[in-house]
């Protein structure tokens, strides 16, 4: 199986997983790669979502090293961009060695989407709000490889998918699609959308839009969070992008 590019492990705040059990179901799963690519969002309403850097990459190090002959490991983070806070963002993207940083809009109006009752708003808007703001973050970040789970927030609606499609959202979505072609950053296709809302991030009629847009290249994930999530839905994903013939993968 091809390698998971976003997985969390207890550096995590939302996540208990022991590095090493991430790392064994990998292997088991025939990996020969993975990214640990635990959240780092500063200015975030819930604080506790950021590691300490000097610390992550002394035990993360220790497991490259340990798994060097079954498991390529690489150290990322799933870095949440913000559009006020730009500078520190780029900065401590820049100033720490990672391997691989996924750049992710966690934050819609100060607040965090996971917590839907915090907004006075109905889905139309807070979906829509969410891909404006997307588009502004992918603007002004710096730093990142990849931008990941563009759709995310519809698992968080009251609706869900019920009523959400590309051509509802196309002004915002191409907004955000163009931003990426424009700078050259690949998509994230992840995979953890399966599991709620039945489509991986994002929907496929968006990866059909960025690849008549000119876009090309993305990389996979299933944003894991215990150690039966890593590489979920990875067959199923891959089908559909098959299907997609001009997508190139860029690991
Ligand atoms: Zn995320
Ligand atoms: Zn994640």
């Amino acid at each position: 199986m091809r390698g998971d590019w976003h997985l969390h492990t207890c550096f995590s705040a939302d996540s208990d997983a022991k590095v090493e059990d991430m790392l064994d179901a990998a292997v088991r799963l025939g990996m020969k790669e993975v990214c640990i690519t635990d959240h780092y969002d500063m200015y975030f309403p819930d604080e506790s979502f950021v590691f300490d850097p000097d610390e992550y990459f002394r035990v993360l190090s220790d497991y490259k090293e340990a798994y060097k002959d079954r498991l390529q490991v690489r150290i990322g983070v799933e870095l949440g961009l913000d559009c006020e806070h730009t500078d520190e963002i780029n900065a401590f993207a820049a100033e720490w060695p990672f391997e691989y940083v996924i750049g992710s809009v966690h934050k819609l109006f100060d607040k965090d989407p996971y917590e839907r009752a915090d907004y006075d708003c109905d889905d139309d808007t807070f979906y829509r709000e969410y891909f404006k703001r997307c588009a502004d973050c992918i603007r002004v970040c710096s730093n990142f490889d990849v931008f990941g789970h563009l759709d995310y927030v519809v698992r968080y609606g009251y609706t869900k998918a019920a009523d959400y499609s590309y051509e509802r959202y196309r002004t915002e979505i191409d907004d955000i699609l163009k931003a990426l072609i424009e700078r050259n950053i690949p998509l994230e296709v992840n995979t953890a959308g399966m599991k709620s809302v039945g489509f991986a991030h994002p929907h496929p009629d968006i990866l059909k839009r960025y690849i008549a847009l000119g876009g090309r290249r993305y990389n996979m994930g299933s944003d894991a969070h215990v150690p039966e999530h890593v590489g979920y839905g990875f067959e199923e994903a891959e089908k559909t992008l098959n299907k997609l013939v001009f997508l190139e993968p860029i690991r």
